[in-house]
């Protein structure tokens, strides 16, 4: 009884990212034709006979849909595998089955929060430990390994301050000490920066930014190329079943369809946006990896292939944050990131409002910083809301 399992069976792709979003993974559907993967609402399968297993059998195993969206997954961002799940956090959570209790892992100082209260209030309780650190600042990740150490685990450009960690030299480090190397990779997608082709051993996505790109859905990726991280998730996603469902899967597939022309537009309005923002009076800093005032330009021209829509920016104090904030008519008050419209937040008191203080301070979290993840709307609109806010604190 053979199981030949199609989902390994990758197509080969051709052309160019804009191509590969399109075609990569997918094909017309053999039964109609049908141009459009079909949402396989199903949860089991018929076999043949009883000595005769098809290559489905459940789907929390395996779902076409799905399938789908894991081999165009793993296409763009150059790996032999994808897994999709439920969200980001599960994503990641499926990783860090990779680990067992009494290892260590070097993590970014600001990662995603949720990752961070994951990593510090679950992991913990099963015997893992973290060092947190500047990986912006290899030195740091190198005096913080230890026997124990198995995982380095990187976000790179960070949320807000946007600071880059060098991928190919986080990835000698990694390789020198036998570290497992993830990249969450949701800020750039595919489209601007490939970890696997720098030297990453795994890539995690929520896919609920960018990828899918409408704010209409919750998902996560884990990308790999090394066959037993494969065999491992796909394992742990069977076992532990927080898996995308077939219909979400299909919403992400269609979302990636546009993210190379999306990613484009992020880009090109986040260069303007970014540049005029620098140039106003009451704003005291804004950070861009574009902007000729990054710190780390250099690093980003080589590892990126674009700087993307996130920028944030300081107004100088809550007070004039709120103020600012109030009188935007389009940029849309909210958390979250990498859809097709503006939103823009206050991370001290939204998405980072439970890092403590000090810890704020250090990372550059100021009350008067904002930020903002730019949508595919008209620069020149954004740029007369944006006005309207700064009229409000002038
Ligand atoms: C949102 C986000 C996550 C978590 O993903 P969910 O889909 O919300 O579970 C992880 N990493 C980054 C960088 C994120 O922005």
């Amino acid at each position: 009884m053979k199981k030949t399992s199609r989902r390994t069976r990758q197509r080969e792709a051709p052309g160019h990212l804009a191509t590969r979003v399109i075609h990569a993974g997918q094909s017309p559907d053999p039964a109609t034709g049908a141009i459009m993967p079909p949402i396989y609402a199903t949860s089991t399968y018929v076999q043949p006979a009883l000595d005769r297993l098809s290559s489905y059998d459940y789907t929390r195993a395996i779902n076409p849909t799905r399938s789908a969206l894991e081999r165009n997954l793993a296409d763009l961002e150059g790996g032999s595998r994808a897994f999709a799940y439920a969200s980001g956090m599960s994503a990641i959570a499926a990783v860090m089955t990779l680990l067992k209790a009494g290892d260590h892992a070097v993590v970014s100082h600001n990662v995603y929060g949720g990752t961070f209260r994951f990593f510090e209030r679950v992991l913990r309780d099963y015997g893992l430990d973290f060092t947190w650190v500047d990986t912006s600042d290899l030195t740091q990740v190198r005096r913080a390994l230890r026997k124990s150490t198995r995982m380095l685990y990187v976000e790179t450009p960070t949320n807000p301050i946007l600071t880059l960690t060098d991928i190919a030299a986080a990835a000698k480090i990694s390789r020198h000490h036998d570290l497992i190397f993830v990249v969450d990779n949701t800020f750039m997608t595919p489209i601007f920066q490939q970890p696997l082709s720098l030297g990453a051993d795994i890539v995690v996505h929520s896919t609920t930014k960018y990828l899918n790109g409408h704010s209409d859905s919750l998902g996560g990726a884990v990308i790999v190329n090394k066959a037993a991280h494969a065999e491992r998730m796909a394992f742990v996603q069977k076992s532990v079943g927080a898996v995308l469902s077939p219909f979400e899967a299909w919403l992400v597939l269609r979302g990636i369809k546009t993210l190379a022309l999306r990613m484009e537009r992020h880009d090109r309005s986040g260069r303007v946006i970014a540049a005029w923002l620098a140039g106003r009076r009451g704003i005291r800093k804004v950070h861009y990896p574009g902007l000729p005032s990054h710190p780390q330009r250099a690093l980003a021209r080589r590892q990126m292939g674009g700087f993307g829509g996130m920028i944030s920016f300081d107004v100088g104090s809550y007070d004039r944050a709120k103020r600012f904030l109030g009188r935007l008519r389009i940029c849309a008050l909210a958390e979250s990131l990498g859809g097709v419209e503006t939103l823009i937040s206050q991370p001290a008191t939204m998405t980072h409002a439970s890092v403590p203080e000090a810890d704020r301070a250090r990372l550059g979290i100021t009350p008067g910083l904002v930020r903002m993840s730019v949508g595919i709307e008209d620069p020149q609109d954004l740029i007369a809301d944006l006005e309207r806010g700064l009229a409000a604190i002038r």
